[in-house]
């Protein structure tokens, strides 16, 4: 989908998870529930107080990476439809896979979240969990369902259970460990968990059904073997879940009313059900049981989501790091200049759909302008300095000119800055011999120093490559900006400039889309052949002085040019270093 910029989408706007939400609240569909409090089985919750959250929604980030912009999308869908109906959303670390999981990404996870302006706590509840906290509850079940003949200890290799999986059209077969007795899969899934076995001998299996249509239906893996240190169970544990199998257990055991993931788990959904309704069976969860929701995932053109292609992206060096500003991760987003609301607001915009489909980097980069708009103060920088000189200006006279902090706002007052005899002005600025319809500085024209005098052009100087080195002008001493009659000046070039002797000497970084194909990571295609080489240059450029006092973080929009941040990383105190968030149209609408 390429959601129009120009017809924006609102949050209230429905969609068919607010039809399907507001169908189970219509009919009381879990208006019985009770919460104790705290995650748990049945047996905790019974007898405990009615739940107050209407609904339960979790955001379930394996913490293998940094969040990123697809992230984002689910963070707003589920927190938002807690916020929206009176529910609650659980922040979960679905950490049960050990080998790649770390707490530098737990803290970078949870810092992600509350920077997109979203909470997990309030006087009632703090529903900040782990999923390994629930590796006693998932092994107990386990070990219920092997007695309960739901489950067995298949000792075939892994290649074996592959090979009799079966395909789309043939049907999977039978393991030949199928049909072991409850008594000596207990025994082998205890020993499992106590070290006995070695990685790949055994692994615990579900007794479904080797026929099935759905490939995930055919007896799916629920436990294997892994001498693993987890990052936070440590070595506790040699045996370790599943997703399939703690995914649906982590939500029950949360009293989740609404899981939403993404479609690729749509064919995953039977065996959800499959598993709640057997442990509901046993005794360990009451209905009504949480129900599965698939919605598209957001894939967006010029970047990937995809945690491993963004460590790719580090480890390749094509990057500095996860926060570097052109990785779509939010600590990458956010170092670039990017607000919360912006994503927010990009999130409402593109909406959720049941359809796979492609968002337009554009479409993000417009949010961005549009929440900016309003908000940036207004500064001058010039980024690629030519040096002009007023030749009729005394060379110790400085003045001082006025310019708003932003053009819509006069309340904000103004911002003031020098003008001197020589200035910094954009080399783009001028031109020795004018092309058509060109109205800014060349011999004999005359254009307005924005918030300044009107000048008139008197020559230029070049040095022996050709190169233009100076432009020379001539001040019209009555015609300075807000003064009487200054408007009698008719011109048609404004140009933006800086004062030579009082400009802030600064690196700037003009960021641009890391790739230069708009589908890097689409099907098999190797996605490091689609960077954009032009993605990072850095250049030193005059900016107006008053920018000296900018604090890390602080966005402006530099005129004409673009909306620009102070990096957080680098800024130092009086030496700010900008980041081009975004320039203030879209260069890429016809570019290839
Ligand atoms: P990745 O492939 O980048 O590792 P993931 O889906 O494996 O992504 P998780 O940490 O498991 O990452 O995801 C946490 C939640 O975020 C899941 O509910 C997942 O569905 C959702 N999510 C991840 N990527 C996207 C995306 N591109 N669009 C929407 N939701 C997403
Ligand atoms: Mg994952």
């Amino acid at each position: 989908m390429s959601s129009a910029p120009d017809s924006p989408r609102t949050a209230a706007q429905s969609n068919f998870i607010r039809t399907i939400i507001d169908e189970d609240l219509r009919v009381g569909k879990y208006a019985e529930r009770r919460w104790a409090g705290e995650p748990g089985t049945a047996g905790v919750h019974r007898g405990a107080l009615p739940d107050p959250a209407v609904i339960r929604t979790r955001f379930p980030p394996e913490p293998n990476g940094y969040l990123h912009i697809g992230h984002a999308k689910s963070i707003c869908l589920n927190f938002g439809l807690a916020r929206e109906y009176g529910g609650r959303c659980h922040l979960r670390f679905d950490d049960t896979n050990p080998e790649k999981e770390e707490q530098e990404y737990v803290d970078s996870i949870v810092d992600a979240v509350h920077w997109l302006g979203f909470e997990w706590r309030d006087e009632q509840e703090d529903n900040l969990y782990y999923a390994s906290d629930y590796f006693d509850e998932l092994y107990r079940m386990a070990e219920w369902l092997v007695e309960a003949g739901h489950a067995y200890v298949d000792s075939q290799s892994a290649e074996q259970v592959r090979e009799t999986r079966g395909t789309l059209t043939e049907p999977g077969r039978d393991s030949p460990f199928r049909n072991r007795g409850p008594q000596e899969n207990l025994r082998l899934l205890r020993e499992m968990r106590d070290g006995r076995h070695a990685e790949g001998t055994h692994v615990l299996r579900a007794k479904i059904d080797m026929a099935s249509p759905n490939l995930n239906l055919r007896d799916p893996a629920l436990y294997r073997i892994r001498f693993a240190s987890h990052h936070r169970t440590g070595d506790k544990w040699c045996i370790y879940p599943m997703y399939d199998y703690a995914h649906p257990i982590e939500d029950a055991l949360e009293n989740i009313t609404h899981s939403l993931c993404t479609l690729e788990f749509e064919d995953h959904r039977p065996l959800y059900d499959w598993l709640l309704e057997r442990l509901a069976e046993g005794g360990f969860f009451d209905k009504p049981l949480p129900q599965q929701i698939e919605f598209a995932r957001l894939n967006l053109t010029y970047t990937i989501t995809s945690k491993r292609k963004l460590q790719e992206l580090i480890r390749g060096g094509h990057v500095d790091g996860w926060d570097d500003p052109r990785m779509t991760t939010l600590a990458g987003l956010r170092r670039r200049g990017y607000t919360p609301e912006a994503i927010r607001l990009f999130c409402d915009r593109i909406g959720v759909a049941k359809a796979d489909s492609w968002v337009d980097m554009g479409t993000l980069e417009l949010a961005l302008r549009d929440d900016l708009e309003g908000k940036a103060s207004r500064a001058v920088a010039v980024l690629d300095p030519l040096k002009l000189v007023i030749a009729n200006w005394p060379e110790e006279r400085v003045e001082t000119c006025e310019a708003p902090i932003h053009p819509q706002q006069p309340e904000r007052g103004k911002r003031v800055f020098p003008i001197s005899r020589e200035l910094w002005i954009e080399r783009e600025d001028f031109a020795e011999t004018p092309p058509k319809g060109f109205f800014r500085l060349f011999p004999g024209n005359r254009v307005r120093l924005r918030y300044g005098y009107v000048i008139e052009c008197t020559g230029f100087e070049k040095d022996a490559d050709g190169r233009v080195t100076e432009v020379r002008a001539q001040a019209l001493e009555d015609s300075k900006s807000g003064t009487p009659g200054s408007d009698a000046y008719k011109v048609k070039g404004n140009l933006h400039w800086v004062s030579a002797a009082h400009a802030l000497d600064a690196e700037v970084r003009l960021y641009d889309r890391l790739y230069a194909n708009p589908y890097p990571g689409a099907g098999d295609a190797d996605h490091l052949a689609s960077l954009n080489p032009d993605s990072k240059k850095v250049i030193r450029a005059k900016l107006e002085p008053t920018l000296a006092s900018a604090m890390a973080g602080d966005l402006h929009q530099f005129e004409r040019h673009g909306y620009f941040v102070a990096d957080r990383v680098d800024s130092k105190p009086g030496a700010p270093v900008f980041n081009r968030a975004v320039t203030l149209k879209d260069s890429w609408g016809g570019r290839r």
